[in-house]
């Protein structure tokens, strides 16, 4: 922590050039806490950034572990940032103590997050500073986003701080003390449930305005035809790791006596809330197109929820993006469908036939399928 108050109450901060000396004077004196009200000390080694540090973290609610060097380093660069242009309280107190944002500016409640933490408590959280009338404003602090190639491989946690914004899609803000640099992931559009495509940009926190604008080119690096590529290996690889008889998906498209790399093109497309589901779209789109009568959005949004029920499916929590739902996505298919008036076909018959229909399709849909993925 690098806020708390003196035997009198009165806050201090141990931020600014002069920040290790003012701990050096501070050391002489007793320091508080100033959430739970519990003597705290003064860490100025060589080492970490000068903190204060609670002798037990066993009674503190707001502060339940020792904080990371790299958290405190960045917390304190976001706050110089912050100051810059803006009034920011850090470690701010709020009325009824029981949540600490790391910097409160206005309305906006930044939490800097660089361990581990589970998406339900990032979803109370998130939940509890919206009740208040606060925006929380979550930056990724964690070690740096995998790539591979062109792609992008999000772990769970990351994937919490997913946002969505018309102009950018799926994004996803980081920063790192390091090397000063905010980086923005945006356009992210999943290609399998493990690998997404991504645009970045780094932006140097000097440069950066508070709160964040950023501008992102136009280019558009999705294509439909890479996408139906990405699906073929996906199910090379899922066969290859996993048992056939005891996947759902495939045991239910070996049961209905297809074969999962014929399926027509209309079965397993990318749509704008398929983030929402961490299956490939083929699996959640063949249950649809397999089980469904009347062909309508809520048919289509029950199929889906009933297969999370039954373990086939999984959903991912998006706390950040709370309008991005299976059920959604759900809706997105029937409304691709629907609107490009696409019917879904029966299977092609060999391999050779099936990168023919594939090329055709991509001609015919590629640009209103991807216009309705992003932007
Ligand atoms: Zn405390």
């Amino acid at each position: 922590m690098l806020a708390a108050v003196d035997a009198n109450g009165i806050p201090v901060l141990l931020a600014g050039p002069d920040a290790k000396n003012t701990a050096l004077r501070l050391k002489q004196t007793p320091h508080f806490c100033p959430q739970c009200g519990r003597l705290v000390v003064v860490r100025a080694g060589d080492v970490n950034i000068p903190h204060f540090a609670h002798e037990s973290y066993a009674f503190c609610h707001s502060f339940s572990e020792h904080e990371s060097p790299r958290h405190l380093s960045g917390k304190l660069d976001l706050f110089k940032w912050i100051t810059r242009t803006h009034e920011a309280q850090m470690e701010a107190r709020l009325p009824d103590g029981s949540q600490r944002p790391d910097i409160l500016s206005g309305t906006i409640a930044v939490e800097y997050q660089c361990s581990t933490i589970s998406a339900s408590l990032f979803r109370s959280r998130t939940e509890k500073y919206c009740a208040r009338g606060l925006n929380p404003f979550w930056l990724y602090g964690g070690p740096a986003i995998e790539r591979k190639g062109r792609f992008i491989k999000l772990i769970p946690f990351q994937r919490l701080f997913l946002r969505y914004h018309a102009k950018i899609g799926f994004y996803i803000m980081a920063y790192c003390p390091d090397t000063k640099l905010f980086s923005i992931y945006g356009q992210i559009t999943p290609v399998t449930p493990s690998l997404c495509l991504a645009d970045r940009l780094d932006v140097n926190i000097t440069e950066m305005t508070f709160p964040p604008s950023s501008v992102f080119s136009k280019d558009r690096h999705f294509s439909l035809s890479a996408f139906f590529d990405e699906k073929r290996k996906w199910i090379d690889r899922s066969l290859y790791y996993s048992n056939a008889r005891t996947h759902p998906f495939f045991r239910a498209v070996y049961e209905s006596g297809r074969n999962p790399y014929l399926l027509s093109e209309e079965i397993g497309l990318p749509v704008r809330s398929g983030m929402a589901i961490r299956n490939h779209p083929v699996e959640w789109q063949f249950y649809i197109a397999n089980e469904r009568k009347s062909g309508s959005i809520d048919e289509a949004a029950a199929i889906v929820r009933s297969r999370i029920e039954t373990g086939h499916l999984k959903e991912a929590i998006m706390p950040l993006a709370p309008s991005m739902t299976p059920e959604q996505a759900a809706a997105d298919y029937v409304m691709l469908l629907n609107d490009l008036k696409m019917e879904i076909r029966t299977d092609s018959k060999s391999m050779g036939g099936k990168v023919q229909r594939e090329e055709q399709f991509c001609l015919a849909y590629e640009k209103q399928i991807i216009d309705r993925l992003i932007f």
